[in-house]
């Protein structure tokens, strides 16, 4: 296996994600993909990995195993799975992928659909079929490149044989395909017709492409029902990045750019979050705060489009891996508690304890409390996607032009680097993102693109050629002459401000230092959390001792009985009050706990 998922060809894009096969992560990243394999197992224990087996022996499926697109559910498993395999080859997920495989493929029928009880064949209900079908697909590319065995493969091929049939012989689902499927069959197929050869998939890919609206710009796009549904776009867009990446032909590229550009600088929360009740919204700077906000798959699905748009985009862009590290650092590694085994599907970046109403429309579970494995969500696409995505992760961490080794994220690592004149080792160590200090040493004599995010500024490099300035949100070009490089990214706490423009943000300000944003925490009704108000200019203080909280001046406002009320009619109280980092929220109490992530400002 090369790659988890980057294994385009190199020469379309500048540059291609290194071999996340040759990279070994340990540090904070390792740290949670070594989680990732644990929370990977208890899935196939919940019933996410149940219903094949169930079937197999004679039993009837339950309620929870009738959900939406559920069997799509237990394929991102088995994906993740098999990225998790070839990093570790641990028997047991092997035993785990080979066992599920074997009761999925009994249920592969003679004409190359593999069918879910109770549900009708390209299902117009549901429109789900095409979805379903690419993760089924996506999964077979990660088993054979991660096993060699080439059942699930074959298997697919036949599955998406059935698919042409069915589009050539003008099944009426096809017809509406455009307007209410969900994106993801199209980046399967280009996957496809890379583990196979096969042109037909490619051209199969380009059809299903042209069946959905696309526009340069969010308010034009239709895609599928939900038109602008955050997933469903940004899978679509994947599959148009791969499509460029695979072939060289860049018909759809505009659309990639054009939309990545505007959807990270107009639709994002602060948290690496994005959509309200999962869409984009049509018209910019509208960010809800609470509620149905920030599905945790629609930030996943914009981390693999980064990985995507990093490639095409080139180093002169180093934008892209501010927005993926936005995402991870914040909303992503937010989702999941301490352990990794328990998910918001709604991930929002206000909850008030006070307002009930806000805390059931995480699919029948509060909002503000995550979901435990075994149990699960009654639409449960969330989890498997944390899996698929941890595991394929070591592909994002490095990249390389063939001339230089590119550090993307900084965490204690070791990778084998192909350069156009031979392999290069470069081992990482930081206690980023936490620390300031990164510690680079290779093999031998290379360039290091080393990237200095865009929320850094004062960072200096310290190497054989003495120490240099690094400018903010750009590539620092080093030369290691063989000796070890020290890059400084100074953590000073601050206030990040929302646009003028926006909603709700405008006027308030949330803390932040390093990659990390925080917030305030309250674990009971009686605090109310939004009465606070941050007294400007100040800058958030370290708090000594502890888990990197943050500590800030505060004015507790005075606000009366009533929904309004006359400012300074009493005096202000004024206190000190602690921040923690927004990831880390919700995993200090076991009450229903609230928080709030930007504060006016005064
Ligand atoms: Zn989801």
């Amino acid at each position: 296996m090369e790659h988890y998922v980057a294994d385009w060809p190199a020469g379309f894009a500048p540059i291609h994600p290194a071999d996340g096969q040759k990279v070994e992560l340990n540090g904070f990243i390792g740290e949670s993909t070594a989680k990732n394999i644990c929370s990977i197992k208890k899935g196939f224990a919940s019933p996410i990995g149940e219903p094949y087996r169930l079937l197999n022996s004679g039993q009837k499926l339950s309620g929870i195993h009738n959900r939406l697109a559920a069997e799509s559910d237990l394929f991102k498993l088995i994906e993740g799975a098999c990225y998790a395999y070839a990093q570790t080859k641990d028997p047991e997920l092997l035993d785990l992928i080979t066992e599920n495989l074997d009761h999925i493929l009994k249920h592969q029928d003679s004409d190359g659909f593999i069918r879910y009880p109770n549900r009708e064949n390209l299902d117009k209900k549901y429109y789900h079929d095409l979805y379903i079908a690419g993760h089924y697909i996506e999964m077979s590319a990660a088993h054979h490149a991660a096993t060699g065995d080439t059942r699930a493969l074959s298997s697919a091929c036949k599955w998406a044989d059935a698919l042409i049939k069915a589009m050539q012989d003008e099944a009426d689902s096809f017809k509406d395909a455009g307007k209410k499927e969900h994106p993801e069959l199209e980046l399967a197929l280009v996957r496809l017709f890379r583990a196979t050869g096969e042109q037909k998939y490619l051209d199969f890919a380009e059809k299903i492409i042209d069946s959905y609206t696309l526009s340069n710009k969010i308010s034009d796009l239709w895609i599928g029902s939900g038109r602008t549904h955050v997933v469903r776009t940004a899978y679509l867009l994947m599959g148009c990045a791969e499509f460029y990446l695979t072939t060289g032909n860049n018909r759809y590229l505009n659309y990639v750019q054009s939309l990545w550009e505007e959807i990270c600088e107009t639709r994002r929360y602060i948290t690496g979050g994005f959509g309200y009740n999962e869409w984009f919204p049509l018209y910019p700077w509208f960010l809800p705060e609470t509620g149905r906000i920030a599905e945790t798959c629609g930030s996943i699905a914009m981390m693999m489009l980064g990985l995507r748009v990093h490639s095409i985009n080139g180093y002169s862009d180093s934008r892209v891996y501010d927005v993926i590290e936005n995402i991870f650092y914040n909303h992503f590694l937010g989702a999941l508690n301490a352990e990794q085994d328990a998910i918001f599907y709604y991930n929002p970046i206000r909850v008030l304890p006070s307002v009930p109403e806000m805390l059931t429309l995480d699919n029948g579970k509060p909002v503000n409390s995550r979901t435990k494995l075994p149990a699960i969500h009654s639409c449960s696409c969330c989890f498997p996607n944390t899996w698929r995505f941890l595991a394929q992760l070591p592909d994002y961490i490095f990249s390389t032009d063939g001339s230089a080794a590119a550090v993307n994220m900084y965490t204690d690592s070791t990778a084998t680097i192909d350069l156009k004149d031979g392999p290069a080792e470069i081992k990482v160590k930081t206690g980023y993102p936490f620390d300031e200090t990164i510690e680079i040493e290779a093999s031998r004599d290379i360039m290091l693109k080393l990237r200095i995010p865009g929320w850094c500024e004062g960072a200096y490099v310290e190497s054989s050629n003495g120490v240099e300035q690094a400018a903010s949100g750009s590539y620092k070009d080093v030369r290691t002459g063989g000796a070890k490089v020290r890059l400084v990214l100074p953590m000073i706490p601050r206030f990040v401000g929302a646009s003028p423009l926006s909603a709700e943000g405008a006027g308030r300000v949330a803390a932040a230092r390093g990659p990390l944003v925080y917030c305030y925490e309250v674990s009971n009704a009686e605090e109310r959390a939004e009465l606070y108000r941050i007294p400007l200019p100040q800058t958030p203080k370290l708090v000594p001792g502890t888990a990197h909280n943050l500590e800030v001046s505060a004015v507790k406002m005075n606000n009366g009985e009533g929904a309004y009320f006359t400012v300074c009619q009493k005096p202000a109280e004024e206190c000190r009050i602690t921040l923690t980092p927004f990831y880390q929220r919700g995993n200090h109490s076991s009450n229903e706990p609230g928080w709030i992530t930007m504060f006016p400002a005064i």
